[in-house]
This record gives structure tokens, C-alpha cells and sequence, in this order.
């Protein structure tokens, strides 16, 4: 916990890992606004949550994969909480098909919203960062970044891509004092992924060392402590979140 209230916008913070990352923040003295494109009803319980922990609250319909949309966005943060300190690239998708059948659109989408968004959000924010000289960017990729997974061609690349991404940007911005790292879940439990065939979940399962599949307080609180004073030292720096599922 800083003395500093810092500002932070989380992607896709309405579910799974980004709702908990919003929390997790919260918790530790931030100021939370989140982007998504889910319905009010589910953005409220998120809220509330934040504003439990007497922060205060922001949101936004917000498509990232839309440079115009992330561009106001950002405006209206800023001009909400005065600045933006820290931002989580957590929107993400998927759309698995091999690529034999995948159309032009499940690979633009993916890389649109995956990719791009995390380019689109970082660009906005990246000028007031600067101007403060503090800020702390964390990209939510996936072990699937690391590995490769059948099926997921455009996820992979989309995710490797936010790894090269987080690299290229840590050495842009690391004189102003501004952080950029990425987190790789492998399988954490959360709407995302609550459909999976009991198959895919036995197999996952198998592979994680640690006997259990991930959660997003997991994911979440690596966030935390990566957009946190205690790693003001730490950047260009990729950390599986995994149970050993990777190794
Ligand atoms: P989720 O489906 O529960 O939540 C996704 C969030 O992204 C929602 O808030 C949604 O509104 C938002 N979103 C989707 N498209 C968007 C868009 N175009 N613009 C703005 N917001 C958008 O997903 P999750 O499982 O919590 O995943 C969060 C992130 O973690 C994703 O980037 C995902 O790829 C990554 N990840 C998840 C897992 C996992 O096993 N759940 C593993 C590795 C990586």
C-alpha cells in the first residue's frame, strides 16, 4: 500500500481475472476505472466491490479494439480522476478454430481486441504517464503465448505479439519511470472459461503441477504487485501465473 491514491483503468474489468484485478487494486488504495463491453447489471457488482473498499469507482462501455473509443475513454478517466497512473490490458477473447478453418474474421477480431486494444489503451495513456514520471502498464498475456496451442493460431499470436509489445514499450518508456511488464496465466477459472469440455479441463488439469486450476486472485494479486511501489524495479519482465502447467 502507497501514500499515493494511484489511478487505475483496467481492461475487461468487468469479469473474471480483470473484475478481480479491479478489486485487488482497489484494496490497495487505487481509484479504479474499468472499459468493457458487457452489460450494466454485470459492471455493478464490480463497482460496488471497488467502492467497498472506499475507492472510487469509474466505467465505461468501451470497445479497445476501437482506437477512437479508447481515445475518448481516456479523455473522460482523465478528466474524471485528474490522471491515469497504471493501466491492466486484461480485454481479451478467443475464438478457436484450426486454421484450415478459420476465417478472416476470427483472426482480425482476436488480434484486434487482444493486440491492438493493449496498442490502443498504451498509446492513450502513455502522454500523461510520461508527463508524471510514474506510471505502471501490465499486459495480460497467456502460457498459450509461450507454447503454442492447436487450435489457437490467433490467439497465440495475438498474445506472443502483447509479450513483444510489453518488451518494445518497457524500453520506450522506462526513463520516465514508467513500469511495463506482462503477466501469462495458464487456466484460471472465470466466465471465459467455465464452458470448457470436462476433456479440455481433465487435460489442463494434468499438466498443472500444482494440482489445481488457477483463480483470478492468482492472476490478480501478480498484477497488484507488479503496478505496486515494491516493483518500481521491475520492468520488460513476463511472469507466468501457471501452477507449473508451463514447465
Ligand atoms: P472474461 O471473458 O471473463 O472477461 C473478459 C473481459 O474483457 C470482460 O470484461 C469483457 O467485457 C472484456 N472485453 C471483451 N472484449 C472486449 C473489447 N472488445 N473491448 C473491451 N473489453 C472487452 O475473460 P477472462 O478469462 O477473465 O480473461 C481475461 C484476460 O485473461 C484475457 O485477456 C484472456 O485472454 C486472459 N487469459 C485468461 C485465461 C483463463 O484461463 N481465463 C488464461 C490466460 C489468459
Amino acid at each position: 500500500m502507497s501514500d499515493t491514491r494511484r489511478r487505475a483503468l483496467v481492461t475487461g474489468g468487468s469479469s473474471g481475472i480483470g473484475a478481480c484485478v479491479a478489486q485487488t487494486l482497489a484494496r490497495d488504495g487505487c481509484d479504479v476505472g474499468i472499459v468493457h463491453v458487457d452489460t450494466p447489471e454485470r459492471v455493478s457488482s464490480v463497482i460496488q466491490s471497488v467502492e467497498s473498499h472506499g475507492a472510487r469507482a469509474w466505467s465505461r462501455v468501451c470497445d479497445v479494439a476501437d482506437a477512437g473509443q479508447v481515445h475518448e475513454a481516456v479523455e473522460a478517466f482523465i478528466g474524471e480522476f485528474g490522471g491515469v497512473d497504471i493501466l491492466v490490458n486484461n480485454a481479451g477473447i478467443f475464438c478457436d478454430r484450426v486454421i484450415w478453418k478459420m476465417s478472416d474474421e476470427d483472426w482480425r477480431r482476436v488480434i484486434d481486441v487482444d493486440l491492438t486494444g493493449a496498442f490502443n489503451c498504451s498509446r492513450a495513456v502513455a502522454p500523461a504517464m510520461r508527463r508524471a514520471r510514474w506510471g505502471a502498464i501490465v499486459n495480460v498475456s497467456s502460457i498459450n503465448a509461450l507454447r503454442g496451442k492447436f487450435g489457437q493460431t490467433n490467439y497465440c499470436a495475438a498474445k506472443a505479439g502483447a509479450i513483444g509489445f510489453t518488451l518494445a514499450l518497457a524500453r520506450e518508456l522506462a526513463r520516465e519511470n514508467v513500469t511495463v511488464n506482462a503477466v501469462a496465466p495458464g487456466l484460471i477459472q472465470t466466465p471465459a472459461t467455465e464452458g470448457l469440455p470436462d476433456e479440455v479441463r481433465r487435460r489442463a488439469l494434468g499438466e498443472i503441477l500444482m494440482g489445481r486450476i488457477g483463480r483470478p486472485e492468482d492472476v490478480a494479486e501478480t498484477v497488484a504487485f507488479l503496478c505496486s511501489e515494491r516493483a518500481r524495479f521491475i520492468t520488460g519482465e513476463v511472469i507466468r501465473v501457471d501452477g507449473g502447467q508451463c514447465l
